[in-house]
């Protein structure tokens, strides 16, 4: 085991693996920019560096910064959280190249899986079953409209290299086709250096399933079931919960069973995410997440494992502490994103928190680091916390989410928490009958959100 590791990230996750690696004696060091001297991930961790200015290009997302880091603290493994250097081949080779461990999988599995037609193209050889589209890339516009006459409208045209929610545009039909194909790859070009789109069937109402995966990179390769993350804004998502109340255990056992046989194929090592969409009792993959995922603690509550724990235990080299036959579902999770941002837009609202309480009791986690006083920099993504209920069915989780949710208080910023209040009065919400696009919708009709 590791006697130090450095976590290259802020905020709740920063904390979230500091907490894990205290229980099992490892010691941590915090990596901050100058805007986040006073955040909580630099209190609680046992060391801090600085590692540069506020815009994150020159610090979190500065991999000599964080090499140095670790050299000067003699951290001896790096964890990525998510977001930031955490699917950054080149970052992971240049760990690699300081002999230094990353906790995650190898720069090769992170190439693979970040080219979304190498992803999908690998995938379908695993045996994944995938949205029917074109095979591999689609070079010209007859090529585009020609596969959308076979695959038939709608189609969305997909940017190999797009991601969060960028990059993607949807054709309705034949006369759609141009625009959408050439929008998608401008995006692509401008946005992540790589024009390459491809194109699959658009599924008018799937549902956003996600099954957690978890290999040792020896071969062996366990799931945690499904997460349901269909309510989202803009391709983001604000609620997640498991397990998915659309899913049978017949189901999760398949397609489940499916997944880690494909991860343990490829020597997969770490934390995972293989994604669907999920229409009329099919799976389609959609992409893979090779990280730690924002609303792992679901799954976690559910299982009553520690995801960080393990990634930290299979990245020096032991097994996991689980096989497939100890991992049984307890009960039903909630995670609500708590993002300082001002309704109806949704527009960022940094600034000082005048007063912070956390709910608490049975069943109620409450990921923040958040504090009375804390400022909140407007350099850094808008998620200032994650507040995550547990009950022995649905029913009690959603309660209990309510019950949390009038405790909590943060004052002084603007933030999601009145959207949750007024999601848990909606019927397709408290009976779990929604799709991808349902809360679009709604804030639509509801916010004039649009
Ligand atoms: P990103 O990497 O940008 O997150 P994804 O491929 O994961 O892109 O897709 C993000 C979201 O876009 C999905 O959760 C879903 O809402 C929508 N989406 C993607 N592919 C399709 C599709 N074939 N049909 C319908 N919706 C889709």
């Amino acid at each position: 085991m590791f006697s130090k590791i450095l976590i290259a990230n802020r905020g709740e996750i920063a904390l979230r693996v500091v907490r894990a690696a205290r229980e099992m004696g490892v010691a941590t060091v915090a990596v901050h920019s100058t805007a986040d001297s006073d955040a909580m991930h630099v209190r609680m961790a046992d060391e801090s560096v600085c590692i540069g200015p506020p815009a994150g290009t020159q610090s979190y997302l500065s991999i000599p910064a964080i090499i140095s880091a670790c050299e000067i603290t003699g951290a001896e493994a790096i964890h990525p959280g998510y977001g930031f250097l955490s699917e950054n081949a080149q970052f992971v080779q240049v760990v690699e190249d300081h002999d230094l461990t990353f906790i995650g999988p190898t720069a090769e599995h992170i190439r693979i899986m970040g080219d979304k037609i190498t992803a999908k193209d690998t995938m379908k050889k695993l045996g994944v079953p995938c949205v029917p589209g074109s095979d591999g890339g689609v070079a010209t516009l007859e090529d585009a409209q020609r596969i959308g006459e076979e695959i038939g409208y709608p189609v969305i045209i997909k940017a190999t290299a797009g991601g969060g929610g960028r990059g993607m545009k949807v054709a309705k039909n034949a006369a759609e086709m141009e625009k959408a194909f050439m929008t998608a790859r401008a995006e692509g070009k401008s946005n992540f250096g790589n024009d390459e789109v491809y194109i699959e069937k658009y599924l008018t109402t799937p549902r956003h399933i996600e099954i957690q995966v978890f290999g040792d990179g020896k071969g062996r390769a366990v799931h945690l079931g499904e997460r349901d993350c269909s309510l989202q804004r803009r391709h983001q998502k604000v609620f997640e919960e498991a397990p998915g109340p659309a899913i049978s255990p017949e189901e999760r056992a398949a397609i489940g069973k499916t997944c880690a046989e494909a991860v343990a194929r490829i020597n997969y090592i770490g934390a995972g995410t293989i994604e669907f969409l999920y229409e009329n009792g099919e799976f389609y993959f959609i992409e893979m997440n090779t990280r730690l995922q924002v609303e792992h603690p679901v799954t976690e509550a559910i299982f009553g494992v520690d995801l960080v724990r393990e990634q930290i235990r299979v990245a020096s080299g032991m097994d996991m502490s689980f096989v497939q036959e100890d991992l049984t579902i307890n009960g039903h999770a909630i995670e609500v994103r708590i993002n300082a941002e001002k309704l109806p837009n949704f527009s960022p609202c940094p600034g000082r928190i005048t007063q912070y309480h956390a709910p608490g009791g049975l069943g109620v986690r409450m990921d923040s680091a958040l504090y009375d006083g804390y400022s909140i920099p407007p350099y850094y993504d808008s998620l200032i916390g994650k507040l995550i209920v547990h009950g022995r069915d649905r029913t009690e989780a959603l309660a209990r989410l309510k019950r949390a949710l009038g405790e909590l208080i943060v004052d002084g910023v603007d933030t999601t928490v009145p959207l949750f209040h007024a999601l848990l009065e909606e019927e397709a919400v408290l009976s779990g009958g929604y799709n991808i696009h349902w809360l679009e919708h709604w804030l639509e009709t509801n916010l004039g959100d649009g």
